[in-house]
């Protein structure tokens, strides 16, 4: 099953994911977590992604394309994945899908996670992940069952994101507004886009997902 989440900044796809990722044993791959990954290790990329990512603008489609090429081919995206920020223009959606097309693979659904701009800020105001594991958190929408303490791993460290900031917020909608937002239309022409409502509590948008994986959510659909 190939899968795209596609959604602005703090929709819930990575949380979603995740939950995804858990439930049918394909992986998630978020090219803002590859890039944060390296941020960390001070590689020459890591280097350069950090100032555009720190700005709120999108790293080039050749770097993130290589990085996408690299990372389908590896052996446990053979039964799958999950596509996490990724495309976000119209030349990644491009290059996509030739790079389906070349492994004969075909995109089951890309699903719209439909979310209110003015909620958003406040979302990624408040999202926090465990330093150890990556388990999402939020201040007020997700936080862990003992506090300070991670549900997941029990890591009791935990960090906010450089570009989690109101102003980089800001500028990271416009630009899903201006570069991924057309994909909505590629997607829907080829008839494999479903929308679901983002705004819903965490469990309720999980449980819409599923109905979209069993067949049940067919909104969007042009076939
Ligand atoms: P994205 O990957 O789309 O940028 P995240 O999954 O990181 O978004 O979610 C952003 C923040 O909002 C996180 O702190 C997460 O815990 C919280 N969140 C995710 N989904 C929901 C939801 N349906 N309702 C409320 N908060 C949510
Ligand atoms: P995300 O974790 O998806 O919110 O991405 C964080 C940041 O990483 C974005 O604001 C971009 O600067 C960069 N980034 C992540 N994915 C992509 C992509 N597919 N294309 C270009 N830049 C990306």
């Amino acid at each position: 099953m190939n899968l795209i989440l596609l959604g602005p900044p703090g929709a819930g796809k990575g949380t979603q994911a995740r939950r995804l990722m858990e439930a049918h044993g394909i992986p998630q791959l978020s090219t803002g977590d590859m890039l944060r990954a390296a941020v960390a290790a001070g590689t020459e990329l890591g280097k350069m992604a950090k100032e555009v990512m720190d700005r709120g603008d999108l790293v080039s489609d050749e770097i993130i394309v290589g990085m996408i090429a690299e990372r389908i081919g590896e052996p446990d995206c053979a039964n799958g994945f999950i596509l996490d920020g990724f495309p976000r223009s119209e030349a990644q959606a491009a290059a996509l899908d030739a790079m389906l097309a070349e492994s004969g693979l075909a995109l089951d659904h890309v699903i719209e996670m439909k979310a209110v701009a003015a909620a958003l800020v406040e979302r990624i105001a408040g999202r926090y992940t465990c330093a150890d594991c990556g388990a999402g958190y939020h201040d007020r929408f997700q936080t862990p069952r003992v506090e300070g303490v991670c549900d997941d791993c029990g890591g009791a460290t935990f960090e906010r994101r450089a570009d989690d900031s109101e102003a980089t917020v800001r500028s990271r909608l416009a630009v899903y507004h201006d570069q991924t937002s057309p994909l909505l239309p590629y997607y829907r022409a080829k008839g494999v886009l479903r929308e679901i409502d983002g705004m819903a509590g965490i469990d309720d948008v999980t449980a819409q997902l599923d109905a979209v994986l069993a067949g049940e959510n067919q909104a969007g659909r042009n076939d």
